[in-house]
C-alpha cells in the first residue's frame, strides 16, 4: 500500500484556485521532491496535505486513511509533520525549547532520546542548544525547523524548500542530512525551486505547473530531461 495518495485534489484561497487537480503517491520509505516555478502549487500541496489549506475537493490517503479535511493537530498526530517554508522558529526560545515544542503533540515521553537523535544529525543545533534561535543564521534555523519537525517523530516527512535562503556550503550540508533521515527510515515529500539538490536526494519526483502535475519521473531520468534542465536547473 503507498504511505501517501492525492487523488485529483482542488485547493483554493478564497476564490483563487491554487491546485486544479493534483494527483501523486508517495510509497512508504521514499524520498519525493516537487519542483515547479513560482506559484505552480508546490507549497500549496504541502498545506493541502497537513490541513492547514484543505482541499476543497479530491481525496488524500494517509496508509489508507482519509485526511482531506481532518484537523492539522491530527493529521500530526496520524505521522505526518512539516517544516514551514520560511522556517518559522519561535525566536526568542532557545534550540533546545525549539525542539521540545516539537514533541508537544506526542504520547510517548523519551523526548530526550529523541533530542540526541536530531544533536546527532545537527551536531551545530547541540553546540547552540542554549542559544536564542532568533540569534542564529538562516542555514541554522533551517536545520531547526527541519529537527523540529522531526522531534514529532514523523512517519511522512514533508519539507518546504529547505534551500530557501542559505549560504551553498550550507545547503549541501543540508541535503547530505536530508539523505541521511531517509535513509533512516523517514518518508520525505520535499518541495524545492532549487531543483538540483533535490533530484540529487530524491527517488522520484514531480514536476508542476500552474496547479496541475506537468510530468513525473524518476529523478535521475528528470535531471537528464532537456526541458527540465532548461526550465528549472539553470541549464
Ligand atoms: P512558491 O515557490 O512561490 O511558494 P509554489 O509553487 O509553492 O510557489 P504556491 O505558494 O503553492 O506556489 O501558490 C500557488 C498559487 O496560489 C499561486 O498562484 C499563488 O499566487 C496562490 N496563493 C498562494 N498563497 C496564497 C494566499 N495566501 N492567498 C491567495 N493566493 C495564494
Amino acid at each position: 500500500m503507498s504511505m501517501l495518495v492525492l487523488d485529483d485534489i482542488k485547493t483554493y484561497y478564497g476564490n483563487i484556485q491554487a491546485l486544479k487537480g493534483i494527483s501523486l503517491t508517495v510509497e512508504p520509505g521514499e524520498c519525493v521532491t516537487l519542483i515547479g516555478s513560482n506559484g505552480a502549487g508546490k507549497s500549496t500541496t504541502l498545506r493541502s496535505i497537513s490541513g492547514l489549506t484543505p482541499p476543497r475537493t479530491g481525496s488524500i490517503l494517509f496508509e489508507g486513511q482519509e485526511i482531506a479535511r481532518m484537523a492539522p493537530q491530527d493529521i500530526v498526530s496520524l505521522g505526518i509533520s512539516q517544516s514551514p517554508e520560511g522556517r518559522r522558529c519561535f525566536p526568542r526560545m532557545t534550540v533546545a525549547e525549539n525542539l521540545d515544542m516539537g514533541a508537544y503533540l506526542r504520547r510517548d515521553t523519551d523526548v530526550e532520546q529523541d533530542r540526541d537523535r536530531v544533536y546527532e544529525l545537527f551536531p551545530r543545533l547541540e553546540e547552540r542548544s542554549k542559544q536564542k534561535a532568533g540569534t542564529m543564521s538562516g542555514g541554522e534555523q533551517q536545520m531547526l525547523a527541519i529537527g523540529r519537525a522531526l522531534m514529532a517523530k514523523p512517519k511522512l516527512l514533508l519539507l518546504d524548500e529547505p534551500s530557501m535562503g542559505i549560504a551553498p556550503i550550507l545547503v549541501e550540508r543540508i541535503y547530505e542530512t536530508i539523505a541521511e533521515i531517509n535513509k533512516q527510515g523517514t518518508t520525505i515529500l520535499l518541495v524545492e525551486q532549487n531543483a538540483n539538490f533535490a533530484l540529487g536526494v530524491s527517488h522520484r519526483a514531480y514536476v508542476l505547473e500552474t496547479g496541475k502535475v506537468a510530468l513525473s519521473d524518476e529523478s535521475a531520468k528528470l535531471r537528464e530531461n532537456p526541458d527540465v534542465q532548461k526550465a528549472y536547473l539553470g541549464a
